[in-house]
């Protein structure tokens, strides 16, 4: 953690959610979320923002899962930062490895992505990480260093941009890197940060996610560097995401 900053839970609930049992799930993680240090972020899929803007009551925050990086036009399928914004949201999760795979996406395009979020008042949840041949090849800091400097705009520590380190091997598989190797990475992040935006970077919140649960939660978030985590599977069940939450302070 670093001292002076608020830690951020935030809960990526990707294509999961009816109206019915996210109303329920949103109010049980604000009943649960009140008063704690860290605060408490779920990004729902976009359909569920403005139904669960008044579960959240102004405890837990809401974001998109992704924007386009054009303000409005023939984008069939595709939701803008402003519709977001106007939505109920207040961040947007860019450049997931799941949509940085499934859709192609380059950090170049994150980038253009981030800064229509920060046009529209949004602020931008960066994610980064290294898949699995890059680690084994002894690779993973200089891979995941090249997608921070790329992906991150002009203005993103003006605007409290957040970063998401996120191995792309420990998404969803139950498995972690070690604490070392967390340290390590978001070290070197703080300090690419702290390089790029020298008024804010030393500020920002550094995520770590990753098959972040319950029993892992209080040693990972104790790691230095580490301001909050990005929560995927474990962000559905609301003892789970609230018991990470707790365990940020
Ligand atoms: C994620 O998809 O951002 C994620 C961290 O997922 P999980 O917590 O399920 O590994």
């Amino acid at each position: 953690m670093t001292p002076g900053v608020r830690p951020l839970i935030a809960g990526n609930w990707k294509m999961h959610g009816l109206a019915a049992e996210a109303q329920a799930l949103a109010r049980a993680v604000a009943d649960g979320a009140a008063g704690l240090k860290a605060e408490v972020l779920i990004c729902p899929p976009a359909t569920l923002i403005a139904p669960l803007t008044q579960a959240c009551a102004g405890v837990v925050a809401l974001g998109g899962q992704d924007c386009h990086e054009a303000a409005k036009g023939a984008h069939t399928g595709d939701i803008s930062a402003a519709m977001l914004k106007d939505a109920g949201a207040s961040y947007v999760i860019l450049g997931h490895s799941e949509r940085r795979m499934a859709y192609r996406e380059t950090s170049h395009r994150v980038r253009a992505k981030a800064e229509a979020a920060m046009a529209a008042g949004l602020i931008p949840v960066v994610c980064v990480g290294e898949p699995e041949d890059d680690r084994l090849l002894g690779r993973a800091e200089e891979v995941v260093a090249e997608q921070m400097a790329e992906s991150l705009p002009d203005g993103f520590g003006a605007a409290g941009g957040v970063v998401a380190y996120e191995p792309v091997w420990a998404i969803g598989t139950g498995r972690t890197p070690t604490e070392a190797d967390i340290t390590a990475m978001h070290a070197m992040l703080r300090a690419k940060l702290a390089e790029a935006f020298p008024a804010e970077g030393a500020g920002l919140r550094l995520l770590y996610g990753g098959s972040v649960k319950p029993g892992n939660a209080a040693a990972i978030l104790a790691l230095p560097h580490v301001d909050g985590a990005l929560v995927g599977g474990a962000s559905l069940v609301a003892e789970d995401f609230l018991a990470i939450a707790r365990a940020a302070g």
